[in-house]
Formats: C-alpha cells, structure tokens, sequence
C-alpha cells in the first residue's frame, strides 16, 4: 500500500503544482491550463494536493482489494490546520473526504469516491516521548514510535500485532494486541485525540 514511486510523487508534484482551484460548474480541478472557468481558490495549504491518476489510483486500494474508490484528489498534509482547511472546502463543495493511514483496512474505509483523501503519511512526526506518555501525530506507525521509545527503554502499553499500521488507523478501530488482556485496547491508554499544542515537547 502507499506504494508510490519517486516518479510518480514527481509526477504528482508537476500536476499538483497547476491546481489553483476547484471549478464548481464541472466539479474538477481549475489548473492554470483551463483558468478561464470561474473556479473557486484553494485555501492555503503547507503541504501538496495530488490530482495525478498514479497517485489517486494508489489510494482507490486496500490490504482486501475489494473496493476500489477513486478520489478526486489525494492531499498530503503538512500540517494540521491543512486538514482542516481542506475539510472546510470540501464541506462547502460537497466533497466528500477520508482519512489514510497505511491503507490496512479490508473494504475501503480509507477510499472515497469522488472526494479527497487524507493520506496521514506526512504528518508523521514522534513529538515527545517520557515515561508517562508519548506526544505523536495521527501518521506515525506503531514500528516508528516503538524504536524510539525502545531508546529510552519503554513499550507503548498495547501494540497490534502488526506494527506497521498507523497510530490513527488502529485507533480507528480500537487496536487489540497481545498486552490487551492487561492494558485493555489502544483507545483505553489515549489521553487526547485533540490535537493541543500546549502539550507538545514538555517534560511532564
Ligand atoms: C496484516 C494485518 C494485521 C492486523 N493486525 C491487527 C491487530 O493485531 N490488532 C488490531 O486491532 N487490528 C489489526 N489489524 C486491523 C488494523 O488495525 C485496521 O485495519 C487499521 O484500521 C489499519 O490501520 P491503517 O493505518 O492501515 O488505517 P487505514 O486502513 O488507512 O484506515 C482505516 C480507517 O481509519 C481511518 N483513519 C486512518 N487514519 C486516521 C486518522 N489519522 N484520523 C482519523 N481517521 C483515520 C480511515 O479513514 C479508515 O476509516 C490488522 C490488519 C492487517 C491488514
């Protein structure tokens, strides 16, 4: 999943790069090429918006490939308030929207007809990391943040057996795993699923 080449990323690049806008009367992109349409402007993004087919093709698949979902376009944020600017668009638009982790659910919950995809990938960053807590963003995987809390000789309390599923995707769904007898499942050892700057990068 998230297979996706450094041609194509250049690719997308190329083609994101043209995307000014989203033409209501067609319910496509606006590129620079077909300006002349009234179109509405993006808001401000710190990250890239895909609209090439490789890329939006990456995403309309899952660990089941049952369902296929093409989105009109694939955002990979660079930060948070991307996300929400991007969600406020495509509310105004009637867009609908999905989030992506690493794409590991069976019957396309993380694909969306038509819309915008999320894909959580870049927002992937391990905050902090104390006996207490870890502070993490939604795309890290569980593999990540447990090399770095191995550093400091500590466990996330429950892990799934796979570990290459993104934090937000398991929380998602719950997350069970080997620990959950004792710990319970993920979701029961998350303080905050809100994001609050205040707690970034402060010893506890
Ligand atoms: C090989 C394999 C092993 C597995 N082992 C376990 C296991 O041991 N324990 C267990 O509990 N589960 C297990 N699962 C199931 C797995 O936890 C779920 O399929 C999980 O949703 C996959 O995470 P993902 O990052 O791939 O999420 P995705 O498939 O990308 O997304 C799943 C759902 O979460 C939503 N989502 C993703 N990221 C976010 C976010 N940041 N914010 C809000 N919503 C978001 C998506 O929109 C979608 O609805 C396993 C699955 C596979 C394929």
């Amino acid at each position: 999943m998230n297979n996706i080449s450094r041609r194509n990323i250049l690719q997308g690049l190329i083609a994101s790069a043209v995307v000014v806008g989203f033409d209501t009367a067609n319910c496509s992109w606006a590129t620079s090429a077909s300006a002349a349409h009234s179109f509405v402007n993006l808001p401000h993004l710190d990250g890239v918006l895909y609209t090439d087919d490789a890329i939006r093709a990456n995403t309309a698949d899952d660990f089941g490939h049952l369902v296929h979902r093409y989105p009109k376009a694939v955002l990979n944020p660079g930060s948070i308030d991307d996300i929400v600017n991007i969600i406020r668009f495509a509310r105004t638009h009637s867009l609908k929207v999905a989030a992506r982790g690493q794409g590991h659910s069976c019957y396309g919950q993380a694909q969306v007809e038509e819309g915008v995809i999320i894909d959580m990938s870049t927002l992937n960053k391990v905050h902090s990391i104390s006996a207490k807590q870890a502070v993490v963003d939604a795309g890290v995987v569980w593999s990540q943040l447990l090399q770095e809390t191995l550093q400091q000789q500590l466990t996330p309390p429950v892990l799934t057996d796979y570990i290459e599923l993104s934090i937000g995707g398991t929380l998602s769904v719950g997350g069970i795993g080997g620990a959950s007898h004792r710990y319970g499942v993920q979701v029961d050892n998350v303080l905050s699923d809100t994001f609050n700057p205040d707690i970034l990068d402060k010893p506890d």
